[in-house]
C-alpha cells in the first residue's frame, strides 16, 4: 500500500480514534497524543506511536500549541488533524503548523477568521445576502446598549457571546427589566470561559429548529454541500440528538435548497478549504436565519456519512494531500439518527465523570457507535464528558427510530463496585434520559423544536440510582435503631433526622431492611 506520510492527531478520545482508523486505510502513518489523564486511555493504542504532551488540564497538553508542534517534529509527521475542539479552530494554531512546515488539515487561518468569529461572520454573510438573525451590528458595550438594540428588534431577545461555543455565556432575555442582570451574568460567563465578555444582541427566534449544512470546499473557491442535519434536540443549548434529513425541511423543500445554496455560495467566497458547517436557525414557517460556520469536521458528521456514504475524514486527508477533486453533490439516501451518551446527570445535564466498571455497546445492522470506551475506564473531569456516540441508519425516518430504540436499550455502563457490591466512584449517564427520548412522540413524530426537553419534565424525571456504600450504611443504621424500637430500649438520635435518612435510603432502592 502506498505510504502517505504521518498524520499527528492533535485531540483524544473517540475523534482521536475515529481519524486514526480512517488514515490507517488510507496510507497515513498515524502519531497520537496523551495528557496524564489519558496515560490509560484507549485513543493512544489506535495511534502507531503515541507521544506525552503533558499534565491533565487542557492548556498544559492537548490546547498547547508549543508542545504539538514539538510533537509533530519530533516523530516526523507531515500532516496535523486537530479533529474537534481543543485548536481546531484557532487560525494561530493554524499558522504555527504553517512555520513549522506541516500540513493543517483544514481551512487556511484566514478563511478561519472570517469565518470561525461570530461577529465577523455576520458581517461575511449579510455582505453575500445571506439572512443572518435581526440583531446588533457588532458587539454591544453593556446592558444599556442591549437594552436599546432589544428596544428596536422586540423581545424576547438572546444575549450572546462574540467568542462562544457550546452554549456559554447565551441568555434568553423577554423583558426589558431583566436585560441589565442578563448581560452582567452572560458576560462575566463568557469572560471565564473564554477570556473575553464582548456580546452580541439577536432576536430570539419562537419555535426554533437547529438545521445546518455540511459543505466540503476544495480551498480554491470550489465546494459543494453534503445535505443537512437535525440538531434541534438539545439540553442547555447543546445537542443530544442529530438526524438528516431534517423533518422540518421535509415539510419545507425550497428552504432546503435556498440554505444549501447560501452555504456553498459563502463558502466559495472565502475559498474554504475542507468540512465545514453552516448553522442555522429555521422557524416554523419555514424562514432561516444563519447563526453560525464550525470551521472543522461536527461531533455529528456520522449522520452525514450514514446518508452519503462519503467518510467525511477520509475527504479531508485528500484534500491536504492533494488528490482530492471535488465530486459532484453526493445523492442522499434513507434517514440517519446520532445520540450522544453523556457522563451527565440525566434530570439536570451537569457533568457527572468518574470511573466506568463494566460497559457494553449495541451492534448489528446499520448500528455505528463511536467511543473511546470499550471496558472499564474513567471519564476525566478535566475534558468534555461525552462517553460514546450511537448513531443507525434506516431506511425511513421510523425505521431509523425503532433501530435506535433497541440500540440503546443493549448500551450498558456502570460503575466499578467494592467487594460488597456497591458503586464506587460518582459517575452518572444520561442513557435513561435518551431511552426516553427515543420513545417521545413527539420525537417519533418529528416534529422537534429546540424547547422539547423544557416542554417534556418527564424526560428528566429521575430514575433511582444503585444504592452507595454511604446510603447502604445509613440504612443499617437506621435498621439498627428499628429495631432498638421494638425492644423498648432507647436511642439517642432525633426521630425527625432518622425518618428523613430513612425515606431517602428507600428512595435510593435501598431495601436491606
Ligand atoms: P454556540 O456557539 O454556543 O453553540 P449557537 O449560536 O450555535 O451557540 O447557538 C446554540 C443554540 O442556541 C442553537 O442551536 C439554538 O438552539 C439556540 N439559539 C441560538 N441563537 C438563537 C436565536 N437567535 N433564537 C433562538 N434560539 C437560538
Amino acid at each position: 500500500m502506498k505510504n502517505r506520510g504521518g498524520v499527528l492527531i492533535a485531540n483524544r478520545g473517540e475523534i482521536a480514534i475515529r481519524i486514526a482508523r480512517t488514515c490507517k486505510a488510507l496510507g497515513f502513518s498515524t502519531v497520537g497524543l496523551y495528557s496524564d489523564a489519558d496515560r490509560w486511555a484507549e485513543h493512544p493504542w489506535h495511534c502507531d506511536q503515541s507521544v506525552w504532551i503533558g499534565g491533565a488540564a487542557p492548556k498544559d497538553s492537548y490546547l498547547n500549541v508549543e508542545k504539538v508542534i514539538a510533537a509533530a517534529r519530533k516523530t516526523g509527521a507531515k500532516y496535523v488533524h486537530p479533529g474537534y475542539g481543543f485548536l481546531s479552530e484557532r487560525a494561530h494554531f493554524v499558522e504555527a503548523c504553517e512555520k513549522a512546515g506541516l500540513i493543517f488539515v483544514g481551512p487556511s487561518a484566514d478563511s478561519m477568521r472570517v469565518m470561525g468569529d461570530k461577529i465577523r461572520a455576520r458581517e461575511t454573510i449579510s455582505a453575500l445576502k445571506v439572512p443572518g438573525v435581526p440583531g446588533s451590528k457588532g458587539a454591544v458595550k453593556d446592558g444599556t446598549e442591549a437594552a436599546r438594540v432589544a428596544k428596536e428588534i422586540g423581545y424576547p431577545v438572546l444575549l450572546k457571546a462574540a467568542a462562544g461555543g457550546g452554549g456559554k455565556g447565551m441568555r434568553r432575555v423577554d423583558a426589558e427589566s431583566e436585560i441589565a442582570s442578563a448581560f452582567e451574568g452572560a458576560s462575566r460567563e463568557a469572560l471565564g470561559a473564554f477570556g473575553d465578555g464582548s456580546m452580541y444582541v439577536e432576536k430570539f427566534i419562537l419555535q426554533p429548529h437547529h438545521v445546518e449544512i455540511q459543505v466540503f470546499g476544495d480551498g480554491k473557491g470550489g465546494a459543494i454541500h453534503l445535505g443537512e442535519r437535525e440538531c434541534s434536540i438539545q439540553r442547555r443549548h447543546q445537542k443530544v440528538w442529530e438526524e438528516s434529513p431534517s423533518p422540518i425541511l421535509e415539510k419545507h423543500p425550497k428552504t432546503r435548497e435556498k440554505m444549501s445554496e447560501a452555504a456553498v455560495r459563502v463558502a466559495c467566497h472565502v475559498k474554504y478549504a475542507g468540512a465545514g458547517t453552516f448553522e442555522f436557525i429555521v422557524d416554523g414557517q419555514g424562514n432561516f436565519y444563519f447563526l453560525e460556520m464550525n470551521t472543522r469536521l461536527q461531533v455529528e458528521h456520522p449522520v452525514t456519512e450514514w446518508v452519503t456514504g462519503v467518510d467525511l475524514v477520509a475527504w479531508q486527508l485528500l484534500l491536504a494531500c492533494g488528490e482530492m477533486k471535488l465530486p459532484a453533490v453526493p445523492e442522499r439516501r434513507g434517514s440517519a439518527i446520532e445520540v450522544r451518551l453523556y457522563a451527565e446527570d440525566p434530570k439536570t445535564f451537569l457533568p457527572a465523570p468518574g470511573p466506568i466498571g463494566r460497559i457494553a455497546f449495541p451492534s448489528g445492522p446499520f448500528v455505528r457507535v463511536d467511543t473511546a470506551f470499550t471496558g472499564p475506564g474513567e471519564v476525566s473531569l478535566h475534558y468534555d464528558p461525552m462517553i460514546a456516540k450511537v448513531s443507525v441508519w434506516g431506511q425511513t425516518r421510523d425505521a431509523a427510530v425503532d433501530r435506535l430504540r433497541v440500540a440503546l436499550d443493549e448500551v450498558r455502563v456502570e460503575s466499578p463496585r467494592d467487594e460488597q457490591g456497591f458503586r464506587k466512584g460518582s459517575l452518572r449517564t444520561n442513557l435513561s434520559f435518551l431511552q426516553k427520548l427515543v420513545r417521545n412522540e413527539v420525537v417519533r413524530g418529528g416534529d422537534t423544536t429546540t424547547d422539547l426537553i423544557a416542554n417534556h419534565p418527564d424526560l428528566t424525571r429521575d430514575d433511582p440510582t444503585p444504592p452507595s456504600r454511604e446510603m447502604a450504611l445509613v440504612a443499617a443504621l437506621v435498621q439498627t435503631i428499628d429495631k432498638a424500637h421494638l425492644n423498648g430500649s432507647s436511642v439517642a438520635v432525633a426521630p425527625n433526622s432518622v425518618s428523613g435518612w430513612a425515606a431517602r435510603a428507600r428512595q435510593e432502592g435501598i431495601t436491606r431492611t
